[in-house]
């Protein structure tokens, strides 16, 4: 079916222009491929926002990007040690503008596949007999409660001091994840991993039978509880036996840096972050690369399966998004490597090359 999609791209800083040109270029290469039409309205956030506005994001801007249907984003922020963004009031840096944004389109559901290339095996620091088997996970991690997010105090009491953090879930949030989850898991090998800390914490056990209540709906989906410090574990011993892994924020936070590590290939990570229509933000995992910005050497390939990622979840365009996929796996399979994942033997290529030779691999 023919589809007109509305995108809000956000370039951002450092190497975020020059890798979200790459996307629209092969956006534009799978609309005409597909007969779907593209409507890109640009805004500025983070550094480039202060530059013209003052400020990291304008109302006006959370307004368009509101507008759309999904927002596909390159990168924010500049050199912390350098850049004068950073010797702004903490509201007014860069990043205020990203925390901005998720709150004000609700953004709960952070999603970041880590996926282990045949061709970038040697960039996994995992054991060959483990890296072997190769693994293709998503970690599916709840983005805006938890103990980020429960109160917090500082006190002093007969002059020793305490701190005290707030871990606390309703039902209705680890609901809305766990459905997230579930849906996502259909698209893929349909097979859940729920972590959580349920022999200690009572908003783990919570989050336990909330989504064993969520699995009911999807008797497809396998499901298995696992307990965090085993999942950190597993996740070096055997990552080939993960699909979705669903969890809450903080360990979220931890098990998708140690997913990440394991693949070996920051330029290469994608990710997204979803609310409870099918609406979402999708960007690369990594930052914005000050120190190779407008040098033409980025890797846009993390920003380009974001906007797989996008044209997947969002849009439904399964298809289309197997063709960016596949011509992933095939300009990796043809040798071409950007600095970042370069190794013996292959062609080096630059980003925008890198761009043009994926286009010609989308069919
Ligand atoms: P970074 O991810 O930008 O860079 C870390 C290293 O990886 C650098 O050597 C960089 O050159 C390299 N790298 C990153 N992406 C690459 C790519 N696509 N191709 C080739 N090499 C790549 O992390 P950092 O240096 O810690 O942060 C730089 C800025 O980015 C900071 O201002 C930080 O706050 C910001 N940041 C933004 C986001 C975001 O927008 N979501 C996320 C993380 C960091």
């Amino acid at each position: 079916m023919k589809m007109d999609l509305k995108i809000t791209c956000i370039p951002g800083d450092g190497i975020g222009p020059e890798i979200v040109a790459e996307a629209k270029k092969i956006l534009d290469v799978i609309a005409k491929r597909y007969g779907h039409n593209m409507h890109y309205t640009d805004i500025l956030m983070g550094g480039a926002s202060i530059d013209v506005h003052g400020v990291p994001l304008t109302e006006e801007a959370v307004a368009v990007a509101k507008s759309a249907d999904a927002v596909l984003m390159g990168s924010i922020g500049g050199d912390t040690t350098t850049s004068p963004w950073y010797k702004l009031a903490p509201n007014l840096r860069p990043e205020a503008g990203l925390l901005a944004i998720r709150k004000e389109l609700n953004l709960f559901a952070n999603l970041r596949p880590a996926v282990l290339y045949d061709e970038l095996v040697g960039a996994c620091p995992l054991k060959e007999e483990i890296s072997a088997a190769g693994f293709d996970m998503l970690i599916m991690r709840e983005l805006t409660g938890g103990l980020y997010f429960g109160e917090k105090k500082i006190l002093e009491e007969n002059g020793v001091r305490s701190a005290v953090d707030t871990l606390i879930y309703d039902e209705h949030e680890i609901r809305r994840i766990a459905i997230k989850g579930f849906d996502i898991a259909m698209k893929r090998r349909k097979k859940v991993t729920s972590v959580d800390k349920a022999n200690v914490l009572a908003s783990s056990r919570l989050w336990r039978s909330v989504v064993n209540e969520v699995a009911k709906e999807y008797p497809e989906v396998t499901l298995e509880h696992m307990l965090v410090d085993n999942c950190a574990m597993q996740l070096v011993k055997d990552p080939a036996q993960f699909d979705v892994i669903l969890t809450e924020n903080m360990f979220g936070d931890i098990l998708s840096d140690e997913a990440s590590m394991v693949t070996g290939s920051i330029g290469m990570l994608a990710s997204a972050s979803l609310n409870d229509t099918k609406f979402g933000l999708y960007e690369p995992s990594h930052g914005s690369a000050p120190d190779i910005a407008g040098k033409d050497i980025a890797n846009p390939i993390a920003t380009i399966l974001s906007a797989a990622m996008m044209l997947r979840y969002s849009f439904d365009l399964d298809c289309e998004a197997d063709a960016i996929e596949n011509a992933v796996r095939q300009v990796l399979k043809d040798g071409y490597r950007t600095t970042d994942i370069m190794s013996d033997g292959c062609k080096q290529v630059g980003c925008r090359e890198m761009g043009t030779l994926l286009a010609e691999r989308i069919n």
